[in-house]
This record gives C-alpha cells, sequence and structure tokens, in this order.
C-alpha cells in the first residue's frame, strides 16, 4: 500500500515509518524539519514541506496518490502551548484542517491521527477508559481535542473513516538502535534522566512528592515506541478492512512512579545519579494510567516490550550512541 506519514522524521514517526517499511508499503513522508531529523528516516521519500503550504502539499499529495494518511506532525510540548497558544493552534489544528481539505480534495479518506492522553485532562477515572470525558486543561491537549472532534463531524458526514491514537508516555527507541528520541529542549522524564546518567545534567528533579499515590510521585504508564508503532500498523490494517472510525488508548495499562523510573534507571545504567526533589510541576496530574483493553481485544494489539527496563534499556543505548 501507499502511506503517507507526517512528521515521518520525528520520534514517533520515524519508528512507524520504519515498521511500514518492513512490511513493504511505499512510504512517503512529509516533514518541515522544525524538530525531526533526515537521518530518521529509514525508509521511502522525505518531502521537506510545512503543512501551512496548501498548495504544496496538494502538489504532493496529487503525485503521491496514497492509500491512507497518518498524521504525527504537531508541536508537542505541554509547557510551550501554554506561553504560545497560537503556536498550537496554527501547528496542531488549522494545518490539520488544511491537511484534511486537501485530502478530501483527492478522495483520502483513511486516516490515522496522533492524540495524547493529554485530551483527558485530569480524568475522574483511572485506568482511563475512551468513554471518559474530554477536559483538556492547556491548549497542547486542546489542540488535539479539536481536531479529534473535527474527525468525528467528517466522519459521520462524509463516511471518512479515521483512527486516532491516544497515546500514554511514550519512551524507550530502536531495539537496533537506529533511531530514538532527540527533542531539543528535552522534558520527557526518561531521557532526562539518561542524560543526568551520562554526566549531561547535574541532577534529574522529582516534580511533587506529595501526590496521592504510594510513593507521593506521580505515576504514568510507559509504552516503548515500538509498540506504539505496532499500534498504528494494526489500526492501518483495520481501517483498510473496512473497519469504522474509532479512538483508542494506546498504553500497558498499569503504571509507574517517578521514583521507581528513577531506580529503575539506576539498575539499568549502573550509575547512581544525583535526584533532588522539587515542587510540583503545574498541570500535572497525579495518575495517568491507560485502560487498553479497546486496543488489545478489538484490534487484536499485542505489546511485546511491556517491561520499563527494558524501554529504559533501548533508550540507554540510543542515548549513548545517538545518530543525531
Ligand atoms: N517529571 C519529573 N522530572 C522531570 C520530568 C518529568 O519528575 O524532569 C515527571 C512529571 O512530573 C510526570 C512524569 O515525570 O509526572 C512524566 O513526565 P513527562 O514530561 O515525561 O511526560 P508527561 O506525563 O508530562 O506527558
Amino acid at each position: 500500500m501507499k502511506i503517507l506519514v507526517t512528521g515521518g522524521a520525528g520520534y514517533i514517526g520515524s519508528h512507524v515509518v520504519k515498521q511500514l517499511g518492513e512490511k513493504g508499503h511505499e512510504v512517503l513522508t512529509i516533514d518541515n524539519l522544525s524538530t525531526g531529523h533526515k537521518e530518521a528516516v529509514l525508509y521511502g521519500k522525505l518531502e521537506i514541506l510545512d503543512l501551512s503550504d496548501k498548495e504544496k502539499l496538494r502538489e504532493v499529495i496529487k503525485n503521491f496518490s496514497s492509500d491512507a494518511v497518518m498524521h504525527f506532525a504537531a508541536s508537542i510540548e505541554v509547557a510551550e502551548s501554554v506561553e504560545n497558544p497560537l503556536k498550537y493552534y496554527r501547528n496542531n489544528t488549522a494545518n490539520t484542517l488544511n491537511l484534511l481539505e486537501v485530502l478530501q480534495e483527492f478522495g483520502i479518506d483513511k486516516f490515522i491521527f496522533s492524540s495524547t492522553a493529554a485530551v483527558y485532562g485530569e480524568p475522574e477515572n483511572v485506568p482511563i477508559k475512551e468513554t471518559e470525558s474530554l477536559n483538556p486543561i492547556n491548549p497542547y491537549g486542546k489542540s488535539k481535542a479539536f481536531v479529534e472532534n473535527i474527525l468525528r463531524n467528517m466522519s459521520n458526514a462524509y463516511g471518512f473513516k479515521y483512527v486516532s491514537l491516544r497515546y500514554f508516555n511514550v519512551a524507550g527507541a530502536d531495539p537496533e538502535g537506529r533511531i530514538g528520541e532527540s527533542h531539543n529542549p528535552e522534558t520527557h522524564l526518561i531521557p532526562l534522566i539518561l542524560k543526568t546518567a551520562k554526566g549531561e545534567r547535574e541532577n534529574i528533579k522529582i516534580f511533587g512528592t506529595d501526590y496521592p499515590t504510594p510513593d507521593g510521585t506521580a505515576i504514568r504508564d510507559y509504552i516503548h515506541v515500538e509498540d506504539l508503532a505496532n499500534a498504528h500498523i494494526v489500526a492501518l490494517e483495520y481501517l483498510l478492512n473496512g473497519g469504522e472510525s474509532d479512538v483508542f488508548n494506546c498504553g500497558y495499562g498499569h503504571g509507574y512512579s517517578v521514583r521507581e523510573v528513577v531506580e529503575a534507571a539506576k539498575k539499568v545504567t549502573g550509575i547512581d545519579f544525583p535526584v533532588e526533589e522539587t515542587d510540583r510541576r503545574p498541570g500535572d496530574p497525579a495518575i495517568l494510567v491507560a485502560d487498553n483493553s479497546k486496543l488489545v481485544n478489538n484490534l487484536n494489539w499485542k505489546p511485546k516490550y511491556d517491561d520499563i527496563e527494558y524501554i529504559i534499556k533501548t533508550a540507554w543505548n540510543w542515548e549513548l550512541n545517538k545518530k543525531f
């Protein structure tokens, strides 16, 4: 099949491009390289293009005539979204609208969307089911929730078929070490811990030790990027086989506290790096854990790397041998 991937030079997109390529699909990546890396695109062609350029987008989509589209291109920093909300509504919402309009022009009606657990805000029920109400508490989560609403409306109005995947905490790297996470600035827990272990940072700060959790630190559902990439593959197959539009959580269904992740990283790296306990980071809920039964049961998703030490091990290998 011919699959168009926006943001295919980014962390998650590049792992999906790799799996699509391994499965023999023809892939075209569109990326503006604002945060992506051209070396991360292991299969197919890369078209350097910003989704705000609708004319050029039209040309690329017309020439490639894809069977489905996977849309990763987005801005992803919560704190930045609070400081610069327009950037998020432009990049994540308005540019997605451009893409959807062009897809409609060319009759491309199968779409996989990178959504986020941030659409739930501070959920009332944990583990979180897809039926939990959407109450995003920052512009990042809102910019993604807008798109989910647009997709639902399109599905009802035009018979457009989409799958929205709500990611929990994605971590880890290609087990063969070819690609991995490379954000600048980095804000995520596991890469920051590993940069500390490597000696690039003075310490790792634990944001909040007074949460209502067993050890007082926040709990997240960490999913290996390879398993998340595979969720995209099963979602794609589902749509290509005539599946209806739907939404799925992507996580393992259980979580680890910040302290537990720190301890696991000390064990994996063998390094006793410095840890500092500080105040909570604003907007961080106590516990975010997915109920993943829908993805497991409806799409027959079979995660392979549900092991925090393995996740950290692949991320550590990448951190030590980064290619970009
Ligand atoms: N966190 C932390 N120190 C850091 C970065 C993150 O204690 O330097 C905590 C953060 O408060 C949250 C968890 O680690 O509870 C995961 O944060 P991350 O930014 O990786 O992902 P998020 O859950 O915000 O999507």
